[in-house]
């Protein structure tokens, strides 16, 4: 029996979450699942260029558990970009720091204390807010129509 895991900390949910290979029917395609922990890994090492030691201090992780991850994420980065194959970014056990909310109506993007809610969109006034990472476009969704104010701003 697998023992349960540790959640890992990432700083936010990945704003983009699929990509696929131009110019192939998709039903001829097969998906690698990228777990939001290898992502993470992925974002903090190769982009951000940080060390093992920081990224691993970052998720609140060991730094070999930080490799196993990371490795895990290059082999499948690595079998998307050769084997031509579509890469969706979801699951794993991980909690966020901060949430990322999609405005529907202006396409703006807030980034806001994971777990608070914004009221409305702080650029336009809309209500119709997309919370990403959370199934259903987030949990929070009773709060949005409550009052008309236009929202705090950050
Ligand atoms: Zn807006």
């Amino acid at each position: 029996m697998p023992r349960p895991q540790k959640s890992r900390l990432v700083n936010e949910p990945p704003v983009f979450t699929e990509f696929k290979p131009a110019g192939i029917g998709s039903r001829f395609i097969d998906t690698i699942i990228l777990s939001i922990d290898e992502y993470e890994a992925l974002r903090l090492a190769d982009f951000e260029g940080m060390s093992h030691e920081q990224a691993a201090e970052e998720m609140q992780i060991s730094r070999p558990t930080f490799t196993r991850l990371l490795d895990s994420a290059h082999a499948k980065v690595a079998q998307m970009l050769v084997q031509g194959k579509r890469l969706v970014i979801q699951g794993g056990n991980v909690d966020f720091r901060y949430s990322i909310v999609k405005c529907a109506n202006c396409g703006q993007m807030f980034r806001i204390p994971f777990g608070q809610t914004l009221d409305a969109c702080p650029n336009c006034g809309s209500t119709n807010l997309i919370y990403l990472g959370q199934p259903h476009g987030g949990r929070h969704g009773m709060h949005h129509r409550r009052g008309k104010g236009r929202g705090r701003r950050f």
